[in-house]
């Protein structure tokens, strides 16, 4: 069976081919500047990939058929016609409260996201543009929306609830939603499966730590908590987020400065999180760089954030009432040996005993606690595209 991954942005959309039951990717790339100029790049596996072409892509439905023609394509394809994709997975940011798992595309599903698009007006719209340009192109074809906020569904309302007035939870839809969902789900079931246990008998701590980061408490298989909240700002510290603050500052830097709201929440969302503590870089190399040449704001930056997840770490411990397993994920987690070991250090009188050898390890699954350490940690690259075909072929058979 062949899956095709279909992650639309506004003005981009990236793709994969893949086989779910063996987990082997097939093709991938990405359509760029879609409405624009059209920027094409696409590799078969085990071929080099082609550079980015110049593809007239006015909307998403050429930049779909761009995909389409290199995937058939007679020397550079990997399936000989369109009849081989057996179904399509989308990406979808936010199904808000009226989706707890992956769900057939029909009408009402797309009215359905089309009535979440207040809670993601930026990703929603262009989700179901992709979906609709799939549609258009590939008709027939079986199509699956995979959110990022399903899997957090399971969450009880002491975890989802903000202590503010309880009409704007009614009427407003104001709660934690969560994110990443599709990235925790897909890293605790490779857990589970590592540790030749039911997803059932375990208690994880998922810790998403890129670009974007988010914890994720998963009790018996179900998201029981997670750090981002209503939207992806939450939580710990991230690249350029601020993630978790008082919101009495906003009133006082907005009142002081005279910033707008809007203003108050570009700082929030682009100039903040380790970015805006170093005054360096987003990127967590750049920090590990800088502060090897003497820079302590990039220093204090990642140990902000490194002690954010710790922080939750035992927060979520408690909240579980005990942890079997510690997953580290994304950039930061699959690639930095120090990051993990300081966010796992100190952590012993849990139970949490690292192997600093095994932990000399990156982008591939390990353990990477010592043996007679009580809570596992492992090291597991995500995949969400394989987990999106994973949901969209058991959803199509
Ligand atoms: P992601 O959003 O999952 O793609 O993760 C991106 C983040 O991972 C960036 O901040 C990168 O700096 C970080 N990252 C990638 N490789 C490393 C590494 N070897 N050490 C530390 N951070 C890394």
């Amino acid at each position: 069976m062949n899956v095709l991954v279909i992650n639309a942005g506004s003005s981009s959309l990236k793709y994969q081919l893949l086989n779910p039951e063996s987990g082997v990717l097939l093709a991938k790339g990405l359509c760029e500047r879609i409405g624009i100029d059209g920027k094409f790049t696409y590799k078969a596996a085990g071929k080099a990939a082609k550079d980015a072409a110049d593809v007239p892509m006015p909307t998403h439905a050429e930049a779909i058929q761009a995909v389409m023609d290199a995937l058939t394509d007679s020397e550079n394809g990997v399936i000989a016609s369109m009849k081989e994709i057996d179904a399509v997975g989308h990406r979808v940011v936010h199904g808000g409260e009226a989706f707890n798992q992956s769900v057939l595309i029909t009408d009402e599903v797309l009215k359905a996201i089309e009535d979440c698009i207040p809670l993601a007006p930026l990703h929603n719209p262009a989700n179901l543009t992709g979906i609709r340009a799939c549609q258009k192109v590939m008709p027939g074809v079986p199509m699956v929306a995979v959110f990022d906020t399903a899997f957090h569904q399971t969450m009880p309302p002491r975890a989802y609830m903000y202590a503010l007035p309880y009409e704007y939870y009614e009427q407003d839809k104001v709660r934690r939603y969560g994110f990443h969902g599709t990235s925790h789900k897909y890293v605790a079931g490779r857990a589970a499966a590592m540790l030749g246990k039911k997803p059932e008998e375990l208690k994880i701590i998922s810790c998403h730590l890129g670009n974007g980061s988010s914890v994720t408490a998963v009790d018996g298989g179900k998201s029981a908590d997670t750090s981002m909240g209503f939207t992806p700002l939450a939580g710990v510290p991230m690249g350029t987020r601020s993630g978790d603050l008082d919101a009495g500052i906003l009133q006082y830097l907005m009142n002081k400065y005279g910033l707008s709201i809007d203003e108050m929440l570009n700082i929030l969302n682009k100039k903040s999180g380790v970015q805006g503590v170093s005054g360096v870089s987003s990127d967590f190399r750049d920090l590990t760089s800088a502060f090897e040449k003497g820079n302590e704001r990039a220093g204090l930056a990642v140990d902000m954030f490194n002690y954010g997840v710790k922080k939750l770490i035992g927060a979520y411990a408690a909240a579980m009432g005990g942890v079997d397993a510690v997953i580290f994920t994304a950039g930061v987690g699959e690639n930095s040996a120090e990051q993990r070991m300081a966010i796992a250090s100190g952590l012993e009188f849990m139970g949490v005993k690292m192997d600093a050898e095994a932990n000399k390890v990156r982008g591939k699954e390990a353990v990477i606690s010592a043996a007679d350490s009580r809570v596992k940690v492992l090291l597991i690259p995500t995949n969400e595209e394989l987990m999106i075909a994973m949901d969209t072929a058991a959803l199509v058979k």
